[in-house]
Parts: C-alpha cells; structure tokens; sequence
C-alpha cells in the first residue's frame, strides 16, 4: 500500500539500465512507482547512444570486413561486398527503437509511471520534474553519465568533424582518416567500426598500453592484434590541441612524459577519453549530498545515500560504468527499498569490449591478485588449439585462469577470442559460486566449443592440458 503523505513509494530519477530496472522491479514488489527520464524515448545512454547502437554497428561491420578481407572466401564463399552506409545505420536506428519501445511497454505492463522532464531535488521527498512537483518516500538517482570533455577540443557533433561516441555512431559517410583520443573500451570498439569500413584509425592513449584496467597480457596482446588489423597505435603519447578548418582537423601530439610536439590530420576526431557521472543540475545542494572528488555520488552496501530516504545506482555511483552492473543496482536497490535484502558482488562483475577478437575479463588481474598479496598460480591456454576456434579460422588470443596458489579459488580470468563475451559468463558464474580451478577443469564442456579453451586453462593451473 502507498504511504498517502506520498505521490509514490518510489521515484527513480534516470531511466537508463539502473534506473529502468530499480522501476520494473521495484513495481514487481508491489510499490507505487514512477520514473523520471528527461530523454524522448526510455532506456538511457545503453539503449539510445551506447551499448546497443555501438553493437548494431559492430556486428554489421564485421560481417562487411569479412566479406572484404577475404575471412569468407577463406570458407568457400566468395562475395564482393558493397557498402550501404544508410541502409546500416538504418538497422542501427531500428535496433534502438525497438529496444526503447520495449521498455515503455515494460513500464505500462508493470505500471511504472513516466514522468517526462529533468528532475532537480527541492528536498529529498520532493522533486521538480519539468515544472511538476512529484513527492516520494524514497528517492533513486540513477542519473548515469555523460562523455568527459577534453579541455581545449570542442565536440561537435553535427559537423562529425570532432565527435564523441554519439557523434561516431551517426558518421554520415566513412571518414579518409580518423584519429582516436584514448585507447579504452570505447575508442577501440568504435575505431575498430570504422577501420573496418575503410577508414585508416590512428589510436592516440596517454598511457603506455591500451584498456586500462584489464590484465596485462591480455592488454599487450590485444595492441599485437589491433596493430595486425591496421590501426595506428600512439600508446605514451597524449593530445594537447585540436583545431578544425572546413572539413579537415588538425591535431597536436606530445609524448606523454613531455617532449617535441608533432601534427597530425584527420577527416575525424573522437575524443573518448572517458565518461564522467551526471550530477549537474540534480539540485543536491538541496539536500545536502555530497560529491567525491571523482563525482561521484558514494553508497553503503545496499546504496543508501548519506541522505534518508535517497539512494544511487548505476555509473553515478562508484564502480565499473557498466549496463550490467548498473541493472544488477537496480535490482538489489528495489529489493532493498522493499525491505528484501539486495546484494550485489561487485567483487564478480564481468567486462567484455565487444571487437574482434572480443576481450574479457572478470575479477582480479594477475597483477592486482599479487597487490593483494595472493601467491598466484596462472594457467593458459591458446585459442589456436582449441578445434572449434581452429576450424572456425578464428585462432586469435587465449584463456587465462589466475588462481590462488594455496587454495587454488579461481581470482580472475581474463580471454581474448571471438566469442569472449559469451565465454566469460561461466568463468564469473563459477567464481560467484568461489569454484577453483579444478572444479572447471572437472566440468564436463561440450565438445567442439570454444568453452573448452577455458576448461583446458583451468586444467593448466596445474600443469595438465590436454592439446598444447
Ligand atoms: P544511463 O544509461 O546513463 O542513464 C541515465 C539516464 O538518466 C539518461 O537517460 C539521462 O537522460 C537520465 N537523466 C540524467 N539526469 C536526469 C535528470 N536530472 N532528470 C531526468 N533524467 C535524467 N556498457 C556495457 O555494459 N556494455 C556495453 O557494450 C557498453 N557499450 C557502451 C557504448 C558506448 C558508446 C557508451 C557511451 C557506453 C557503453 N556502455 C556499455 C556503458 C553503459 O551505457 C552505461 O554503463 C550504462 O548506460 C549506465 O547505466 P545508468 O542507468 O547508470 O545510466
Ligand atoms: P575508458 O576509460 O575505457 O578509456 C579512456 C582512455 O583514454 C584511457 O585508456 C585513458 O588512459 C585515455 N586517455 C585519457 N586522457 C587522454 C588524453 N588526454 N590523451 C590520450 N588518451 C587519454 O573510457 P571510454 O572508452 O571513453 O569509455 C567510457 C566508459 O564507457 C568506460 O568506463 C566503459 O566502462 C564504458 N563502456 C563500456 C563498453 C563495454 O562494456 N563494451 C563499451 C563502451 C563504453
């Protein structure tokens, strides 16, 4: 039953994957519940701008380079690909819609209401939805994030001369050449779009290697092979200004330690350097909520904010900027609310950067388990000897188990090959369950899959691979 001094037992400020799922779920248990979202159309930066139009345009390209680079001639199909930028743009816009579409029927059917407007606290009961005054017992934001600016480059969408993600998703023709600021998750997932339809990518990373945060070897391989693929790579090296004439941009590069200044142009420039929590104009100095010194909005363990009665979910809060994560917060946060006890084990959350090879990972690196003061002991195995990888002509990358020497818990496990994204689900779902490497080796996996490549891995922990 709603508490009458209340419009809702629940207002959720943000309908991106967090926001959405807090709604549904917190609907489901049977409380009164509406969802503020200032966009046209539901489901967040994932569904609308980032996970999902980036994958449409992923999985398009990749069968275009594979026409093109002679992968299908290689299995007796000989084809000679032409490229209808439209035409896949068009399925990009109609993946989105039809997942954005879904979710409004997902609210009407658990009658989550949508209030249409950006919200700004007045207390922490109240809130300003586009000039409606909207009160709540409890209050979630889950307002997300936005694309951190490079001081000094002006995003500009429309002319898709210097874009963010947004703007490399909707290119309106191939660019000649496009340089890319930052070698993370997203430069590499939509660089690697654009190499494929004929773009030369040069990969500006201030850092010494690409995808931060990932093991290091899985990082050094996955330069090897994007370097294989054609892409430029500028690793220690950072951009210090970018200037735009007509069509044609200008960029200047410095060693990251400092040193000689060179230029560089470009037909296109994404800056992905990283993205930052949305905050500004929420009105938290209303309810006196704090900032860290990231921005970000912190929680306790079942993401209760300092202040009664509001709590924070998702890429605003700490953690990995992840849809699955952000959902899996929506979920535990509803249950919370409802008095359920939500847990979520951030200790366990997968990543998968979504190029070909794909690349994965879930837990501790081998470098953060020895940090940690584990005596690790590491087993891989290559996806070239794996019959499925092999036959399918996809030999790139390898499984690797990082286990602790002593009890033999599985820490992390980090793949790079095709399927990776798919393959690490195991891997995490055996680490929720604290499995060690000999309970995946014993696991019985289906024959001829890609999986076995991370059975064998865990049968190296010990020494004992079958096929290498
Ligand atoms: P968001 O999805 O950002 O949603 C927040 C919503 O709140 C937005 O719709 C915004 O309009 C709304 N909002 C903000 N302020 C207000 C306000 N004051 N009033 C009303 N509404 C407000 N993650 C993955 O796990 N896998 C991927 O493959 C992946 N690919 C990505 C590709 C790209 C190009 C990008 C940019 C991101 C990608 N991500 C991916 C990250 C993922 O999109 C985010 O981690 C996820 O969307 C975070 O969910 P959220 O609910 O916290 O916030
Ligand atoms: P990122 O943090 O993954 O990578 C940013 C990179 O830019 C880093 O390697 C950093 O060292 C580099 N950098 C920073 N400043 C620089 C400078 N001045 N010059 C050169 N390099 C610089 O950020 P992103 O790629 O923008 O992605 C943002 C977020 O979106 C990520 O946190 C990620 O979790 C999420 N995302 C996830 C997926 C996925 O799960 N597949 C896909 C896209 C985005």
């Amino acid at each position: 039953m709603a508490d009458q001094t209340y419009d809702y037992d629940v207002l959720v400020i943000g309908a991106g994957p967090g926001g959405y799922v807090a709604a549904i779920r917190a609907a489901q248990l049977g409380l009164k519940t509406a969802c503020a979202e200032s966009r046209e159309t539901l489901g967040g930066t994932c569904l609308n701008v980032g996970c999902i139009p980036s994958k449409a345009m992923l999985h398009a390209s990749e069968y275009f380079e594979a026409a093109a680079n002679g992968s299908m001639a290689k299995l007796g199909v000989e084809v000679t690909p032409k490229l209808n930028l439209d035409a896949m743009q068009g399925q990009r816009l109609d993946a989105v819609k039809q997942l954005t579409g879904g979710i409004e029927y997902l609210f009407k059917k658990n009658k989550v209401t949508w209030v249409k407007g950006l919200a700004k606290f007045q207390d922490a009961h109240t809130v300003d939805v586009g000039g409606q005054k909207v009160t709540a017992k409890n209050i979630v934001i889950a307002t997300g994030s936005s694309v951190t600016p490079l001081p000094g480059v002006e995003v500009d969408n429309s002319k898709g001369v210097v874009v963010d993600s947004t703007g490399a998703l909707e290119l309106a023709s191939v660019p000649k050449k496009m340089v890319v600021i930052g070698g993370g998750v997203i430069g590499l997932e939509l660089g690697s779009v654009w190499r494929r339809l004929g773009s030369e990518v040069t990969v500006v990373e201030f850092l010494d290697q690409l995808l931060p945060g990932m093991d290091g070897e899985v990082r050094k391989e996955a330069a090897k092979l994007f370097k294989k693929q054609g892409m430029d790579l500028r690793l220690s090296t950072k951009v210090t200004g970018v200037t735009v004439k007509g069509k044609k941009a200008t960029l200047t590069l410095e060693p990251s330690a400092g040193g000689a200044s060179e230029t560089l142009e470009a037909d296109c420039v994404l800056v992905s350097i990283g993205r930052r929590p949305n905050t500004e104009g929420l009105g938290l100095e209303a309810i006196g909520l704090e900032l860290n010194k990231r921005g970000q909005i912190e929680t306790d363990h079942d993401f209760r904010t300092k202040v009664d009665g509001v709590w924070a979910i998702g890429d605003v809060i700490p953690g990995p900027m992840l849809a699955h994560k952000a959902e899996d917060e929506g979920i535990a946060v509803a249950e919370n609310i409802a008095g359920q006890t939500g847990i979520v084990n951030h200790a366990v959350i997968p990543s998968v950067v979504y190029t070909m090879p794909e690349i994965a990972g879930v837990g501790l690196t081998e470098e953060q388990a020895k940090e940690a003061g584990h005596e690790v002991k590491v087993g891989k195995f290559p996806m070239l000897a794996n019959s499925r990888a092999k036959t399918n002509h996809e030999p790139d990358g390898f499984v690797k188990v990082v286990a602790d020497a002593k009890t033999d818990r599985v820490l992390g496990v980090w793949i790079i090959a095709s399927v990776a994204g798919t393959m690490i689900a195991q891997a995490a779902q055996a680490m929720e369950f604290g499995a060690t490497s000999e309970d995946i080796a014993y696991t019985c996996h289906a024959h001829p899959t890609h999986s076995e490549a991370l059975k064998e891995a865990a049968m190296a922990v010990q020494g004992k691979p079958i096929h290498i």
